[in-house]
């Protein structure tokens, strides 16, 4: 079960600015848009920004204040552009996404500021979590769109991540069509090529070097299965014939 994500903007001034943060989560495959108290909205230049990602912003849902738009989720994260007064747990936008990724159903919003003040104190200490996007201290805010961009993109990447790593079970898993082969296969393998790279002196008994350590490692890294064994040990017993023809 993955989260269920909510973006929320406060009293967002530029109507452009709401189109480009749903363009920004269409691209990242997010859906949920709450607006607190837009100053313009719906407008034209909202729809314009948004290019095709309009259906977010008719799906928006308006709030009065900060607290409606939050109270059914149960982790809030607000974000920051810089450092306030009391400290606050703060993560970056990685950090967040892992915080998220354990969080398992739970409904989660993320909360973005005014583009000239950002969000107040008291707006701040709504918040479980504050995230900062570690951008240069001397010119530290984006753009809102791209700041929503940063944050979705890490969460996007997270999720994706998780996803295949459900995926993609290790190639010793259960879903390996053929039994792996056992320890004593392997070891009448390696003694099968160590005869055979004798037999076609390519090793010297009396100077072995580490060439048969560096073959074992060679093909234990690959964790042959029954059939690959079969199919190298065939190769060998070929070869030793050939010699003796
Ligand atoms: N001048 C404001 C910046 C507002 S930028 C201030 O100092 O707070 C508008 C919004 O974009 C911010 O409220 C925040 O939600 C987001 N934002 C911009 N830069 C950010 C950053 N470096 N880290 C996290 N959020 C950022």
């Amino acid at each position: 079960m993955s989260a269920e994500i909510r973006i929320v903007l406060v009293n967002t001034s530029h109507p452009g600015n709401i189109g480009g943060v749903a363009r920004a989560m269409k691209n990242m495959k997010f859906s949920e848009l709450h607006l607190v108290e837009p100053k313009k909205f719906p407008h034209i230049e909202a729809d314009n920004r948004a290019s095709g990602a309009t259906d977010i912003l008719e799906h928006a849902v308006v709030h009065e204040t900060l607290e409606q738009a939050i109270a059914d989720c149960h982790l809030v994260v607000g974000t920051s552009a810089r450092g306030r007064h009391i400290p606050w747990p703060v993560v970056d936008p990685r950090e967040l996404s892992s915080i998220v990724s354990s969080a398992g159903d739970k409904k989660i919003a993320v909360v973005f500021g005014r583009e000239d003040r950002g969000l107040t104190n008291e707006e701040l200490h709504l918040c479980h979590h504050h995230v900062h996007i570690p951008s240069n201290p001397d010119f530290s805010s984006l753009n809102l769109a791209a700041a929503v961009q940063v944050i979705t993109y890490e969460l996007r990447m997270a999720g994706l991540y998780r996803e295949q790593a459900e995926e993609h079970k290790p190639q010793w898993g259960t879903d390996w069509d053929i039994d792996l082969a056992e320890s004593a296969d392997l070891e009448r393998l390696f003694a099968h090529l160590e005869e055979t790279l004798i037999d076609i002196d390519f090793l010297d008994p009396e100077n072995p070097r580490q060439l048969m350590a560096r073959l074992r490692r060679l093909y234990l890294r690959s964790v042959p299965d029954k059939v690959e064994v079969n199919i190298l040990r065939g190769i060998l017993t070929a070869m030793q014939k050939q010699l003796k023809d």
